[in-house]
């Protein structure tokens, strides 16, 4: 059963990096400290048991995102605000969020046995109390990904990548999360595994009713994962909706570039050629709307002022001057 309460409320989430030189380098070349502001003004919410994707190209800010809301990094303004725990032993906590990565053979520790791997946040968070409850659990939770209770004496090397990231979703699922933060957890798959462990991804959450942050630059990848799309450029959300009207009516420009950009059916493994050219740095983003060098319907106002975010015709938000109105 979905509930529209919110698991996620995420309120004006700014995050500036430092990147400035060393001191001793900028006062001889006599530059400035410079700041890089990877996460501007991100606010959004997700529903319980729902799935929210952050998409857009690499450098958007969308893995900045996904590191703040799981504490990685702090945020330097801004609210991060979870949903009191109904699960495990942090009922009346504020949830916390577990974060599956990109990359299953850098995140496995290469020298423990996959059981180890699984039962370490077990034996972290006291979920259990004897070694035997341990095992059965790390068990059953290989189970629950589809791989076998005797995998647990193995070590990552000897899995495929699917089967590996199929181990860092038991063990994200060790701690009993209630919210799973997926960065690009598919984008290093074949095809036709990306598939297996997006469905897998799908009737865990269900069954266990997770509530899932999904970061992709892949939109076919998303529109099989999301209820909820925000489309993000140069640090800051351009639209959001729910999936099918963003896919159906997409009122952004950028939106409307990437929806171009997905996957031939023949030939799946290429990527398209964004049209419009690379994205501008970070470091040095354009005045006005930052999408407005690589923008066809692009007028004199967008090279002054930013778009506001406002309500998008259809349900939902976006950020464009020529957007149609509410
Ligand atoms: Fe394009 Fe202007 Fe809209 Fe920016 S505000 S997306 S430049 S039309």
């Amino acid at each position: 059963m979905r509930s529209s309460e919110n698991a996620l409320e995420v309120d004006q989430l700014t995050r500036v990096f430092d990147v400035s030189s060393p001191w001793l380098n900028r006062m001889i070349e006599r530059k400035p400290k410079r700041y890089l502001r990877a996460v501007q003004d991100v606010t959004f919410t997700v529903q319980k048991g729902r799935c929210l994707a952050l998409v857009g190209e690499s450098g958007c800010g969308k893995s900045t995102v996904a590191r703040l809301v799981t504490g990685l990094y702090d945020p330097t303004e801004g609210a991060i605000v979870f949903a009191p725990a109904r699960k495990g032993l942090r009922i009346g906590r504020p949830m916390e969020a577990q974060m599956i990565f990109q990359d299953p053979h850098a995140s496995l520790n290469p020298r423990w046995r996959v059981g180890d791997i699984v039962a370490e946040p077990i034996r972290e968070f006291g979920l259990r109390d004897t070694a035997e409850e341990v095992d059965v659990r790390v068990a059953d939770l290989l189970k629950i990904v589809g791989l076998s209770p005797d995998d647990s004496r193995r070590y990552p090397h000897e899995f495929s990548g699917g089967q590996r990231q199929r181990i860092s979703i038991a063990r994200a699922l060790a701690s009993e999360p209630e919210f799973l933060v997926c960065d690009e957890p598919t984008s290093a798959l074949d095809v036709s595994v990306q598939a297996q462990i997006l469905n897998l991804m799908r009737s865990l959450q269900d069954e266990l009713g997770l509530t899932y942050l999904f970061i992709s630059h892949n939109l076919a990848v998303v529109r099989h994962m999301a209820d909820r799309i925000a489309v993000m450029y140069l640090g800051r959300i351009v639209e959001e909706a729910d999936t099918e009207a963003l896919f159906g009516d997409p009122q952004h420009p950028y939106t409307q570039l990437l929806l171009q950009t997905i996957p031939d059916v023949a030939a799946p493994n290429r990527d398209r050629e964004l049209m419009g050219g690379e994205p501008p740095s970070p470091l040095d983003p354009p005045k006005g709307c930052a999408f407005h060098p690589r923008c066809p319907l692009a007028a004199d106002i967008c090279s002054r002022e930013a778009p506001p975010s406002r309500d998008r015709h259809g349900g939902g938000v976006v950020a464009c001057h020529m957007a149609p109105s509410t």
